[in-house]
């Protein structure tokens, strides 16, 4: 039997930017001459090697993971913590569901109107108040943000940080160092910039990388090295993948000079309308989407809504609020957040796909209908 899947949309949110296998086939011969496929293989390490090269520091450790949120589960048990953990409410529902994967509680915390990121003042309280010993700091979109103010609270308060950059793997470092307890997360998956299907990469202190991998290997290495995390899961990334990500890895400067085109086309247009907000820089991310606030609800509905009737999907990010998903503590009504949910618009990005035009085409086209 053969499954089928039709989008129901001609223009999709995303379309999946893979290498062709031509690109990696070369790579899939030398895995199966090595006969090695998993549990940090040679091209694993290799491909840890050329991304601590392209987007990494000197001082830091790569470590390959399964994805993201197998990611951001290793670097808390990294981290040595337990307990409770701050979390945003404005991310994507992986955050929540990687720190209960981790045995830890999410305790939400609301988000800044401007930045989007974590509210520093109520970061602040909240680590007071509960007592938590790491945070989540999420970067909305995979959006470059200087984190100097939240790591210095978390510092403060002697909590790990873990930064959720999912989207953001090729766009520009935060300026931070990368002290102890200190750990960036990217996501390979295949609706990321940086695509191979599923995968993840940790960017963390070199004093972190035995940590992470034990974390990641049912917490093996840290019984025979005789210091934590004491337990893990399997979060490992394949050799294939591996393969799929060397090869992108050697195009993805183009891929993002293109993505940061097609933001640039947005921004042109996009300056003759008032009462929208959006980020300014076409260098901040690799953009796997462009988000763009409108001014109200029935706005953003409306907009989605006329797309659709052209064929082109718009993705409602991040939506609903955390403080909104069942069962889950809120350290404060996250009216922020809440807010941002219902009026983010994700617009698509194309890199070089044939409907690129198109799909610009539309989305001015159904932004004019909801603003009018
Ligand atoms: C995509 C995404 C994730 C999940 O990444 P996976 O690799 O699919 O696990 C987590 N957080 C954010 C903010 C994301 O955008």
């Amino acid at each position: 039997m053969t499954i089928k899947f039709k989008s129901p949309y001609r223009h999709r949110s995303v379309v999946p930017g893979l290498p062709a296998p031509s690109e990696y086939s070369a790579l899939l011969d030398e895995i199966t001459a090595n006969g090695w496929y998993s549990n940090f293989g040679p091209l694993v390490r290799r491909l840890e090697l050329g991304l601590l090269g392209a987007f990494g520091r000197p001082t830091e450790c790569c470590v390959s993971c399964s994805s993201a949120t197998t990611g951001l589960s290793a670097a808390l048990l990294a981290a040595d913590v337990t307990g409770a953990v701050l979390v945003p409410a404005f991310t994507f529902a992986a955050s929540l569901g990687a720190i209960r994967a981790a045995g830890m509680t999410p305790v939400v915390v609301d988000v800044d109107p401007e930045s989007w990121v974590i509210d520093n003042d109520l970061l602040h309280q909240a680590l007071t108040e509960t007592g938590a010993r790491a945070a989540m700091l999420v970067a909305p979109f995979g959006i470059a943000y200087d984190w100097t103010k939240e790591i210095a609270t978390c510092r403060e308060h002697g909590a790990a940080v873990i930064i959720d950059n999912a989207a953001g793997l090729g766009g520009p470092r935060a300026p931070h160092g990368n002290g102890e307890n200190i750990f960036e997360v990217f996501s390979m998956h295949a609706t990321k910039p940086f695509a191979i299907g599923e995968g993840g990469a940790i960017f963390a202190s070199l004093k972190s990388d035995m940590p992470l991998r034990a974390a990641l290997n049912f917490g093996l290495a840290s019984y025979q090295n005789a210091h934590g995390p004491f337990w893990g899961f399997n979060g490992k990334m394949s050799e294939l993948h591996a393969a799929v990500g060397l090869a992108q890895l050697a195009r993805f400067d183009r891929i993002v000079r293109h993505r940061q085109a097609y933001v640039r086309r947005y921004l042109a247009r996009l300056a003759t309308y008032s009462n929208l907000r959006y980020p300014l820089d076409s260098k901040a991310a690799p953009w796997q989407l462009f988000p763009i606030l409108m001014p109200t609800p029935q706005i953003a509905e409306r907009f989605v809504a006329t797309a659709a009737n052209e064929g082109l999907e718009i993705r409602r990010y991040y939506r609903p609020s955390l403080s909104d998903w069942p069962s889950t503590r809120i350290f404060s009504p996250c009216r922020v957040a809440e807010d941002l949910a219902e009026r983010m618009c994700a617009l698509p990005i194309r890199s070089a796909e044939p409907d690129a035009d198109l799909v610009m085409k539309i989305v001015f086209e159904a932004l004019d209908v909801a603003l009018d």
